[in-house]
C-alpha cells in the first residue's frame, strides 16, 4: 500500500488545470471533484503542481496520539458536553420560532456553537480522528442522539480506527 495519498480541498479548487495534467494515473480527474484514492499512487506530483494548494498529501498510517492529561480531557467533555446543550436548546428554539429573522438568527447560533466546539476541541490539542477521545467523544455523542447524525457518527466509528 502507498504511503500517503492525496486529498483535494474542493473549496480551494478552481477546476480543470494543472492537476489533471500531471497525474500519471487519472487519480485526479473525477466527476465528484474527490481523488480516486484506487487509482492514487501516492506520487504527489498533483500537490506540487496546484497553484491554489487545493491538494495535500495525507499519510495512510497517522501517527500516535500524544498523551494528554486528565484534568485537559475532563474539560474537553464538559465544554464539548455544554456546546452540545446549548445547540439543542437552540434547536428547540428554532422550531418555535415565529419570524423568518427569529430564524436566521437562531440557524447562525447553532452553526457558530458547532465551529466554536470543533474549535475548542482541536485547540486543545488532541482531537486527532484516531485518538481514543475522539472515538469516546463520538460514543458519547452518539449515546445523546436523537437520531439525527446516527448515521454519520456510525460511519467515522467504522471508518476512524483507534491506533494508540
Ligand atoms: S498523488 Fe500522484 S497519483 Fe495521486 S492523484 Fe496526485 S498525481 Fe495522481
Ligand atoms: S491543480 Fe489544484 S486548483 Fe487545479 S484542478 Fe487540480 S486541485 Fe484544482
Amino acid at each position: 500500500m502507498e504511503k500517503e495519498h492525496a486529498y483535494r480541498n474542493i473549496k480551494l479548487c478552481t477546476k480543470d488545470c494543472l492537476c489533471l495534467f500531471v497525474c500519471p494515473t487519472g487519480a485526479s480527474d473525477t466527476e465528484n471533484g474527490q481523488i480516486d484514492f484506487e487509482k492514487c499512487i501516492g506520487c504527489g506530483a498533483c500537490s506540487r503542481a496546484c497553484p491554489s494548494h487545493a491538494i495535500t498529501m495525507v499519510p495512510n498510517k497517522m501517527p500516535a496520539q500524544q498523551k494528554k492529561s486528565k484534568p485537559v480531557v475532563d474539560e474537553l467533555f464538559k465544554i464539548a458536553n455544554s456546546k452540545i446543550e446549548q445547540i439543542k436548546i437552540l434547536k428547540y428554539q428554532l422550531e418555535n420560532a415565529k419570524t423568518e429573522e427569529e430564524k436566521r438568527l437562531l440557524k447562525a447560533l447553532i452553526h457558530a456553537n458547532k465551529v466554536m466546539t470543533e474549535d475548542i476541541v482541536r485547540e486543545a490539542g488532541y482531537m486527532l480522528p484516531q485518538s481514543k477521545n475522539t472515538n469516546k467523544l463520538l460514543h458519547n455523542l452518539l449515546k445523546q442522539d436523537n437520531g439525527e447524525n446516527k448515521e454519520v457518527i456510525e460511519k467515522l466509528l467504522n471508518k476512524i480506527k483507534v491506533n494508540e
